[in-house]
């Protein structure tokens, strides 16, 4: 059977891993969070002094991924989007929250002032969303407002619905 991949995408701390696992367990599909993946295949090729953090091996990440994802069925979780092959994804989620809220959520994370302001900054010109735009085709790029528990059950069921329609055009 033929399933498709979705990438979704956005600021840290919009809720990307949330919504990600949770649509992972009601459809069946894989979760994938390339933070992870990064950190347990050391898939670094730097330091950020600025940032105190590794930088991502891009390359090697699309490697490391490209056969499970060809195969299918993949949640990939990531706050960035333009380095993954555009053939890769079916839909592109562009998860949105207000900056009140993130920054409440970014604060409980710790983050140190210049991170939080940065993080706020990226959400405020919609970096992610114009990222997304200019990566791969428009009809593929969906936004979805991520502020509240109810948003989040509507998010879910908008792309279970997603996914069931596309199940059903791909497996005559
Ligand atoms: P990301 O993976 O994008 O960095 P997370 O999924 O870790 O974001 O979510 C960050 C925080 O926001 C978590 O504490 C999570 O419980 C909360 N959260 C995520 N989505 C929502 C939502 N729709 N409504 C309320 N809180 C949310
Ligand atoms: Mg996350």
């Amino acid at each position: 059977m033929l399933l498709p991949n979705i990438l979704i995408t956005g600021t840290p701390g919009v809720g990307k891993t949330t919504l990600g696992k949770e649509l992972a367990s009601r459809s069946g599909l894989k979760y994938i969070n390339v933070g992870d993946v990064a950190r347990e295949g050391a898939l670094y090729n730097g330091y950020d002094e600025e940032y105190d953090c590794p930088i991502l091996d891009e390359e090697k990440v699309v490697d490391e991924l490209e056969n499970q994802v060809t195969e299918g069925g993949v949640i990939v979780d990531y706050h960035g989007c333009d380095f993954f092959p555009e053939r890769w994804f079916h839909a592109v989620f562009v998860l949105r929250t207000d900056n009140s809220i993130l920054y409440k959520r970014l604060e409980t994370r710790g983050y140190n002032e210049k991170k939080l302001g940065d993080n706020i900054e990226c959400e405020i010109f919609q970096v992610l969303y114009e990222e997304a735009m200019l990566s791969y085709k428009e009809d593929v790029v969906h936004q979805l407002p991520s502020n509240t528990p109810e948003e989040l059950e509507e998010n879910i069921n908008q792309i279970l619905g997603w996914i069931e329609q596309w199940v059903k055009d791909h497996n005559p």
